[in-house]
């Protein structure tokens, strides 16, 4: 069974003015699907032909296959960890979580952004949850390494690869994540955590 490109949960100008429907376009419909493309060139005649991307992620030795599996799987989640009805705070058990371990939501945003803006090269920005329950905001120093590989739950994700912000704010990525804000899906990220 081949492995599918999962279609946006909104339409394309749904995230606008913060994300734009021309950044949708290319990142969803052509980088989003080359990696689930190669993926499944990969996997074709191996044993890996009916795993899931997670066992992929967790047991390929081939360095493209995990490289793009990853990928695939860090963009499944990517697309609803925002939403047009998105933004503001996140709440209840989340919430507290978020105040316990960083002080205060605020203090989780400048520490989140940070991260972001200071990463060199491609690659995400993680908040996840450590193997002892602790939240922490992470970027793993590599393009395409995730929190499933690293034994951590991603909580929430934001793709820092050029492709996700240059057609709308070029080289100014603190606007990005700015913005992103306003669109974070906080519901989908406290399901994350079992909140
Ligand atoms: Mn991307």
């Amino acid at each position: 069974m081949a492995h599918q490109l999962p279609e946006l949960p909104y339409p394309k100008n749904a995230l606008e003015p913060h994300i734009s429907a021309e950044t949708m376009e290319y990142h969803h419909d052509k980088h989003h699907k080359k990696y689930v493309d190669t993926v499944n060139q990969l996997i074709e005649g191996t044993d890996l032909k009916n795993a899931s991307l997670e066992e992929i992620i967790k047991n390929t030795d081939n360095e493209k296959l995990f490289n793009n599996a990853s990928q695939a799987w860090n963009h499944n989640m990517f697309w609803q960890w925002m939403s047009p009805d998105g933004g503001g705070q996140p709440q209840g058990s989340l919430a507290k979580a978020i105040e316990k371990d960083f002080g205060s939501f605020e203090g989780f945003k400048k520490q989140f952004k940070t991260t972001a803006t200071d990463l060199f090269g491609a690659g995400w920005t993680w908040l996840v949850r450590d193997k002892n329950g602790k939240l922490a905001v992470r970027d793993y120093k590599h393009a395409a390494r995730n929190p499933l590989i690293q034994g951590e739950t991603a909580l929430l994700g934001l793709d820092m690869w050029e492709h996700a912000y240059y057609i709308d704010y070029r080289n100014v990525k603190a606007d990005y994540v700015d913005h992103f804000w306003n669109v974070v899906n906080w519901d989908f990220v406290a399901k994350k955590l079992g909140a």
